[in-house]
C-alpha cells in the first residue's frame, strides 16, 4: 500500500512502481494535487497547479527525477485553474486533455480571478477570502496541444497511462489518468478527500457512474484531486455523498422547495451525519443542489458565481 497512508505532507511522495504523487494540504479550494508517472527516459505530468510560485516549487521538487526522465507529456484533468494554471512551466511537453476540458479553459482565465481578487467591496472581500493564498497576475495560460473524447492510451517511456474522459461532472470534461502497471490511478477532482466535492458540471449521475467505474478498476492506489491519497474506500465515501445529496435535492425540488433553501436544509442533514460531517468546504452544497435542480429541469435558473460563493461562505460560518 502507498507509503503516503495516513501521511499528509506537503511535497513529492514515491507512490512505488515510479509513480509519484505532490501533495499540497489541506487540499481545501485551490490546494490541488498533481501526478508524475515515469517512464525509460520520458515522464507524465498529471496536472499543474494554481500559479507559478507553487507549480515551480513542485517542478523543482520533481526535478530529482525529471533530470533523466523529462516530462514529455503534460495531462490535465479538467479545466479549473488549479489543475492547469501553471502549465507554461511545463515547456516542451505535448499537453493533453479532453476537448471539452480544452475548450472550457478559454473560458475564466487567469486574468478574471486576478480582476476578482481586486474587486472593490465584499465582492473582492469574498474572493480573496477564498483565494488570497495565490498570485494570478502575469498567468499566460498554454493551452492543451492535443485534445481527445472518450478514451486515449498514451505512451511514456515504455508504458502506458490510460485516460479515461468521465465528465461532465466536476467541470464539463473531466478525466482519469490510469496507470495498470501499477495499479494507480490520478482521479483529478472527480476525487476530494476529507474535503467536499463540488459539482459545478453535473449531472450528479455521471460522477456516481466515474466512481462505479474507478471502483471497478484494477486498482490499489487513488490519488484524487484534493486531499490525501487512499483507495477504493474513499471512492466509495464519494459515491455515497454524491447518492445521498442527489437522493436528497431531487426530494426537495419535486416538493416545489427553492433550491437555496433545499440546500439549508440539505447541510443540516449533512451536519449531523456521521460519515461528512467532518468534511471541509461543507458550502459548497449550495452549488451542488442547484446543480441537481439544473439537471432535471434545464429551466432552472442558477444563481450567478459571485452569489454561490456568497452562499458557500454564509452556510460555512
Ligand atoms: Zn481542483
Amino acid at each position: 500500500m502507498a507509503e503516503t497512508k495516513g501521511r499528509y505532507t506537503t511535497g513529492l511522495h514515491e507512490l512505488g512502481d515510479g509513480c509519484f504523487a505532490y501533495l499540497q494540504p489541506d487540499g481545501g479550494w485551490g490546494w490541488s494535487n498533481a501526478g508524475l508517472v515515469v517512464g525509460d527516459g520520458a515522464a507524465l505530468l498529471v496536472d499543474t497547479l494554481f500559479d507559478l510560485r507553487l507549480t515551480q516549487r513542485m517542478l523543482e521538487a520533481m526535478s530529482p527525477v525529471t533530470t533523466t526522465a523529462p516530462i514529455a507529456t503534460l495531462v490535465n484533468t479538467h479545466a479549473n485553474g488549479d489543475h492547469c494554471y501553471g502549465n507554461s512551466l511545463v515547456e516542451q511537453a505535448e499537453i493533453i486533455a479532453t476537448s471539452k476540458a480544452a475548450h472550457e479553459m478559454t473560458e475564466v482565465p487567469p486574468a478574471l480571478l486576478a480582476g476578482l481578487m481586486k474587486a472593490d467591496g465584499d465582492v473582492g472581500e469574498l474572493f480573496r477570502s477564498f483565494f488570497g493564498d495565490f498570485e494570478f497576475d502575469g498567468i499566460d495560460v498554454r493551452l492543451p496541444t492535443r485534445t481527445f473524447d472518450g478514451r486515449l492510451d498514451i505512451e511514456v517511456g515504455g508504458r502506458v497511462v490510460e485516460l479515461i474522459e468521465v465528465g461532465p461532472a466536476h467541470t464539463a470534461g473531466d478525466a482519469l489518468a490510469y496507470v495498470p502497471d501499477s495499479r494507480t490511478i490520478f482521479t483529478g477532482d472527480i476525487l476530494f478527500i476529507g474535503g467536499t466535492p463540488i459539482v459545478w458540471a453535473g449531472p450528479l449521475s455521471n460522477w456516481v457512474a466515474a466512481c462505479d467505474l474507478m471502483l471497478g478498476l484494477d486498482v490499489d492506489t487513488v490519488v484524487p484531486g484534493h486531499g490525501p491519497v487512499t483507495d477504493k474506500s474513499g471512492v466509495a465515501e464519494v459515491r455515497d455523498y454524491l447518492a445521498f445529496v442527489d437522493e436528497a435535492a431531487s426530494a426537495r425540488q419535486a416538493a416545489g422547495i427553492d433550491a437555496w433553501e433545499a440546500a439549508r436544509d440539505i447541510a443540516r442533514e449533512i451536519g449531523a451525519n456521521p460519515e461528512f460531517q467532518s468534511w471541509g468546504e461543507a458550502g459548497r452544497i449550495a452549488v451542488n443542489v442547484d446543480t441537481v435542480y439544473r439537471s432535471h429541469d434545464p429551466a432552472h435558473v442558477s444563481a450567478n458565481v459571485v452569489e454561490q460563493f456568497r452562499r458557500m461562505a454564509e452556510l460555512e460560518a
